[in-house]
């Protein structure tokens, strides 16, 4: 017998785009070996795209938004889950080409699942999100290319944002030197809150810089992008491991070869969608026994509803929204 369940859904005709929260049959949802029964989602950067239509995220519609949830499986033909097993969801397209996390439902493969590791909730999975974790996949990549806590500062851009938030509570927790680069002098008191040794306007680094300017950071954690990244690169140490994951300040890399070729400097790219699973299971073990749940809670201290994510997109793309905000697709 077919259930319904709300959804936000995003329709497209002609060009324009339809967001709005609707009743969604069962019957509409897609293949898929695992249902599972969500209860927190998330609204990342990419969804904020997805919902104002910003950029092409959304690749067929009707699109349910929402590239992350954490739930409860409903029923599984995939022998790895059983209806009851806590799970979470990160990528693999979900929300772009497949119906995603910001409903009440959603049928996915189960090969894409993540056992809910011990330790957190559905709520503290969703306040870290896919943000979260590909910040530890940031900090992951900066441990596995030799950059140990000791090494010297590490950079942190778009540090108020959800990727940066969670980077600096991490590697501050680790042992790290972090500065955080923010353009919000008023988030100042928020990031030394979260660990930050030092907080830098963001001013600094959004002109265009020279190929190479003074050493100063061992490691880089990067959201941002565009010149942002480009003077993180020319202000590397020799050896030192540039994290690339964001786009947040532009997709463009105007910058020279020379601190890779002059410095050896080594810029990781960090992709969380189609992230190897043994990968993205460690970096979830890891999120559950590294993070303190009082600094998750001042990172995520908003949850919300359906029809409040639709509204947040625009402020989020505008850089208005501190942290994480945990979605609870009943309300
Ligand atoms: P948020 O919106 O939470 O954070 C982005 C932050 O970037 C803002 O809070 C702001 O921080 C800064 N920022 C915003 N606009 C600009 C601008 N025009 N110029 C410079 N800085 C700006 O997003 P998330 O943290 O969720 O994601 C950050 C980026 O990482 C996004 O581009 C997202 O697409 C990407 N991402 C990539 C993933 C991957 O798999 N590679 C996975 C997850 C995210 P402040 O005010 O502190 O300067």
């Amino acid at each position: 017998m077919s259930q319904a369940f709300r959804a936000i859904r995003i329709d497209s005709a002609e060009g324009v785009q339809r967001v709005g929260v609707v009743e969604q049959s069962d019957d509409g949802l897609p293949e898929g070996d695992v249902t599972v029964r969500i209860s927190r989602s998330t609204v990342n950067y990419k969804d904020a795209l997805a919902i104002t239509g910003r950029s092409p995220v959304v690749r067929r519609f009707p699109m349910v938004p929402g590239i992350d949830f954490a739930g409860v499986v409903e029923a599984s033909r995939h022998a790895a889950f059983k209806p009851g097993d806590a799970v979470v969801l990160n990528g693999w397209g979900v929300g772009e080409t497949h119906w995603g996390g910001l409903a009440q439902r959603a049928r996915v493969k189960g090969d894409w699942l993540v056992p809910l590791p011990a330790g957190l909730c559905a709520a503290q999975a969703m306040a870290l999100g896919t943000a979260g974790y590909t910040a530890m996949l940031c900090v992951m990549a900066l441990e596995r290319l030799g950059v140990p806590p000791d090494a010297g500062e590490i950079a942190v851009s778009g540090a108020a944002g959800g990727v940066g938030s969670v980077a600096v509570m991490l590697l501050a927790r680790a042992g790290y030197r972090v500065a955080a680069i923010t353009g919000r002098a008023a988030e100042a008191e928020y990031l030394r809150a979260l660990g930050a040794a030092e907080v830098l306007e963001r001013a600094a680094f959004a002109a265009p810089g020279k190929p190479l300017a003074k050493e100063r950071w061992a490691g880089v954690v990067d959201t941002v992008g565009s010149h942002m990244l480009a003077n993180l690169c020319a202000a590397t140490r020799y050896g030192g491991i540039v994290t690339a994951c964001g786009l947040a300040g532009g997709m463009d890399f105007p910058a020279s070869v020379a601190p890779f070729i002059l410095r050896g400097v080594t810029l990781a790219g960090i992709d969380s969608v189609m992230c190897p699973l043994p990968r993205r299971t460690e970096a979830w073990r890891r999120l559950a026994a590294e993070v303190d749940p009082a600094r998750l809670a001042q990172i995520a201290g908003r949850e919300i509803g359906l029809a409040e994510a639709i509204a947040i997109a625009p402020q989020m793309l505008a850089g208005q929204v501190r942290g994480r905000v945990v979605v609870d697709v009943d309300r």
